[in-house]
């Protein structure tokens, strides 16, 4: 029996106008996502990560394609009916600081979802805060600090209550690990999980740090130039990278998740990334890769299937690597 993906995901395309140019950041992005699973999201900075994770939510709305969430098309709901649908669909950004309300105190950041959605009584959103505290492992008295008073991991944990007050089914985690020191990370990858347990949650988890993708996703997407390049179950793709690009993404892998050669992997790939306003024919990756091919600068190639539930977008994906 087939079970119907939480979140699907086909041909979603965004582009931006800057300058009087087109910046593609997203280009023909499709995948699924089940309850209960993590898609990592990986790439380098301009790989149009965040921007995919924006456009899932439709906080910003994609010019093509199509996001349906519990089988329903969300270009379709009416603004009211896509708020109300947004109470299952958070995000986690990157820096709690600029997120949360500094003039509110934790209490009140933490209530103001239930608020806006008009959800409960003032004395159930006091229990309901309180046993957000608890299940991101603060104390109520933390609920009377600032924002200003807690430490990074404080303030992120905060920000995933905050997120889990409405009983989401999907989180997006943009980056939010990686202002954090790396026993902090640790906490908050365990503390991910154990809700993921508790709520069957699905997680979104974009990041930089190749280690903790690897530890905390079922799936992995790599992205390059605004496509995802390559898509496969995390094992698989660890072990076996056939695209040139995920292959120097992920070589450096020897230990999920402790490696620092892991965590500084996505620096040390040579050359640039192209400007996502001047995408490169073909190929994006054409411009990079120790494979070119003369096919690879005029053609893109599509995604093909390599393996079960394995998908890459490169010319060679048959298997004429070395
Ligand atoms: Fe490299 Fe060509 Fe494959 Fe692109 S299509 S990754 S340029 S071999």
């Amino acid at each position: 029996m087939s079970v119907e993906p939480l979140l699907e995901v086909t041909h979603l395309s965004k582009s931006f106008r800057v300058h009087g140019q087109t910046l593609q950041a997203v280009r023909d992005v499709s995948f699924t996502l089940a309850a209960g699973e993590t898609l990592g999201l990986v790439g380098e900075s301009g790989s149009g990560k965040s921007t995919l994770g924006r456009s899932l939510l439709w906080l910003l709305p994609p010019e093509t394609g199509d996001v349906r969430f519990a089988g329903e098309r969300l270009r379709t709901l009416s603004k009211q009916a896509l708020r109300s649908r947004r109470k299952d669909m958070q995000i986690v950004f990157q820096d709690p600081v600029s997120a949360l309300n500094p003039r509110a105190n934790v209490f009140r950041n933490i209530e103001e979802p239930l608020l806006v959605h008009r959800m409960g009584t003032a004395r159930e959103r006091r229990q309901e805060v309180a046993r957000l505290l608890s299940q991101v492992g603060l104390q109520e008295a933390h609920g009377l600090a600032y924002p200003f008073e807690l430490s990074g991991g404080q303030q992120q944990r905060v920000m995933i209550a905050r997120a889990l007050a409405l009983q989401p089914k999907l989180v997006v985690c943009d980056e939010m690990l990686s202002a954090l020191d790396m026993s902090v990370q640790t906490q908050m990858m365990a503390l991910l999980q154990q809700l993921q347990q508790e709520h069957h949650l699905a997680y979104v988890f974009i990041s930089h740090n190749l280690s903790a993708v690897g530890y905390l996703s079922s799936h992995i997407a790599v992205m390059y130039l605004g496509k995802i390049v390559e898509y496969a179950p995390t094992e698989q793709l660890v072990a076996s990278p056939v695209h040139p690009y995920t292959a120097t993404l992920f070589q450096s892998i020897l230990h999920i998740p402790e490696s620092k050669a892991a965590r500084s992997a996505l620096t040390t790939l040579p050359g640039e990334i192209p400007s996502p306003v001047k995408v490169p024919m073909g190929c994006a990756f054409h411009t990079r890769c120790p494979h070119v091919q003369d096919v690879c600068r005029t053609q893109e190639p599509p995604s093909i299937q390599v393996a079960q539930g394995h998908f890459v977008a490169c010319h060679l994906a048959k298997g004429d690597f070395a």
